[in-house]
């Protein structure tokens, strides 16, 4: 390992705990190495495996990233990954990467728990859709990662499990919910993973990690084998240690699937062919709103400076207003607790998970006391809050209007495409937090999702890209487009990430 030479201007001494990322063991290299390597039979797929598994014996004590891991299953796909090499046979489009997915994505024999008590011994007996795309491509699923419990979170403090820890400082949250699969791919303990983003579950602790979290467009990738949390707003996204590796990973999950009705048939496309080094006609918006009250001035500052960036680089910017803004957070909020209060209901312990001892043939009581010790206080919480707001009498007065306010968030965003190619601002309005500075206070922790709530109510995709350091702890930037143009998106964080100082810097650990 290298110690990073020099110092860089802004930092404190803990610069000293960054290195640069020249380690060249399976476990550090990038998804596009390993398929190289791996196709040329320079690189064993075991070899990445063992390497993964080590690293994971190395800093896992430290960062608590997973719930469970698969080893073995992980070293027979392997092998037969190097068998088909060996014997000359075709290979998929991932072979060898070694991939994390979030807990709440169904895999087939392996424990799937959400991060919840209530799903306690809960094997599906299914594959979700994108666990299989990614199978059939010879990736290699090396286990389940922590999570804010059923993703209602952004601290992946929430887990039944215990917190995960942020790899940049171990006494701070990676953000959340996704937050352990984000720690994983940051502290090299996986290539890439999978994360789901309802709220920004994905870009919130890629922002926190240092790493590269997509939320694609509503529809392009299936949902099918997500454990729901709100389904009109869930979406399953890829996280990467950097662009060009995003874009092989969501090659092989934007497919459409007819398991899940609401995915959009679009033609599949290599996404690698966008990251060329041209953004000389892009015209990029930046919302006032999205460096307003409540944003974190040194936040604000690191931000810019990488829309100066794009703008030397050919990019023209112009600030815009979007006057819904403001009604983001709680049009979100009401429709994903109204959604997972509904989605919720089917966890009674009966057909699967945790489950009393019980001899009483009152339901009623039974039911109540599995969802009451199943179930942890935050899940609660909303699901009660949710309950409310849908019922008689209040309906109208809360998930019918928040509905009303989603169309009027849309227009203006609409509006805003009509002028500019993407929208540009921070994904998380602070730094990443201290763990337990703001679990006892949920508004608090609501107030961070300010930022990263509109697209979901929307549809569109939106990208975080690291793009800088407050305290030595990670800060992203977030580009929005309009639905399914990934494509700009990748091209705008690529190009940011090629002309960013702090590309290489890893997380000493
Ligand atoms: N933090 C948001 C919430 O708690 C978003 C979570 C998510 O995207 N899954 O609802």
């Amino acid at each position: 390992m290298q110690t990073l030479p020099k110092r860089i201007k802004g930092f404190s001494n803990r610069l000293k705990s960054f290195e640069v990322n020249h380690m060249k063991k399976p476990h550090s290299l990038s998804a596009k190495e390993i398929i190289e390597k791996v196709r040329g039979g320079e690189l064993k797929a075991e070899d990445c495996v063992l390497s993964i598994f080590n690293r994971i014996e190395e800093v896992e004590g430290r960062i608590h990233a997973y719930v469970t891991l698969t080893k073995e299953l992980a070293l027979q796909k392997a092998r037969k990954i190097d068998a088909k090499v060996k014997n000359g046979e075709v290979l998929g489009r991932l072979p060898g990467v070694c991939i994390a997915l979030k807990d709440n994505l169904c895999t087939e024999g392996i424990l799937t728990s959400c991060s919840s008590r209530i799903l306690d011994g809960f094997i599906p007996p299914y594959n979700a859709t994108v666990v299989n795309l990614l199978l059939k491509e010879d990736a290699i699923i090396i286990g389940k990662t922590n999570m804010d419990e059923f993703a209602m979170g952004s601290s992946t403090e929430t887990s039944y499990f215990g917190a995960t820890k942020n790899p940049w400082d171990s006494s701070r949250v990676p953000g959340g919910s996704s937050g352990g699969s984000a720690a994983a791919v940051s502290a090299e303990e996986a290539v890439l993973a999978l994360g789901s983003d309802t709220g920004g579950s994905v870009r919130c602790p890629a922002s926190f990690c240092s790493i590269v979290g997509l939320k694609p467009t509503y529809g392009l990738v299936s949902r099918y084998g997500l454990i729901a949390y709100a389904n009109s707003l869930d979406q399953i996204g890829p996280l990467s240690r950097n662009v060009y590796d995003c874009a092989l990973l969501l090659n092989v999950l934007a497919s459409y699937d007819p398991k899940d009705n609401t995915s959009i048939r679009v033609p599949s496309q290599d996404y690698t062919q966008f990251l060329v080094d041209d953004i000389s006609d892009l015209k990029i918006g930046i919302p006032k709103e999205f460096f307003g009250e409540g944003i974190d001035e040194r936040v604000s500052k690191i931000i810019w400076e990488s829309i100066y960036t794009l703008e030397k680089l050919g990019a023209t910017y112009e600030e815009l207003s979007l006057p819904t803004l403001r009604y983001t957070l709680a049009t979100y909020y009401l429709i994903a607790m109204s959604e997972a209060s509904s989605n919720l209901a089917r966890y009674d312990g009966i057909r699967y998970g945790y489950s009393i001892d019980y001899d009483s043939k009152n339901w009623n009581e039974v039911y109540s006391k599995n969802r009451r010790i199943g179930f942890g206080s935050e899940v609660k919480r909303r699901i009660i809050l949710g309950t409310y707001a849908l019922s008689t009498g209040y309906y109208e007065e809360y998930y019918l209007k928040a509905l009303k306010v989603r169309t009027l968030i849309r227009d203006d965003f609409n509006k805003a495409f009509k002028k500019f190619d993407v929208l540009v601002g921070p994904t998380m309005p602070i730094p990443p937090f201290k763990i337990g500075e703001k679990i006892t206070d949920p508004l608090s922790l609501y107030l961070t999702d300010l930022l990263t709530v509109p697209v979901n109510l929307i549809g569109s995709p939106a990208i975080s890209v690291p793009c800088g350091f407050v305290d030595d702890m990670p800060i992203g930037m977030q580009i929005i487009s309009p639905a399914l143009r990934e494509d700009l998106l990748l091209k705008v964080a690529h190009i940011h990430e090629q002309n960013n100082k702090f590309k290489d810097y890893a997380p000493k650990l």
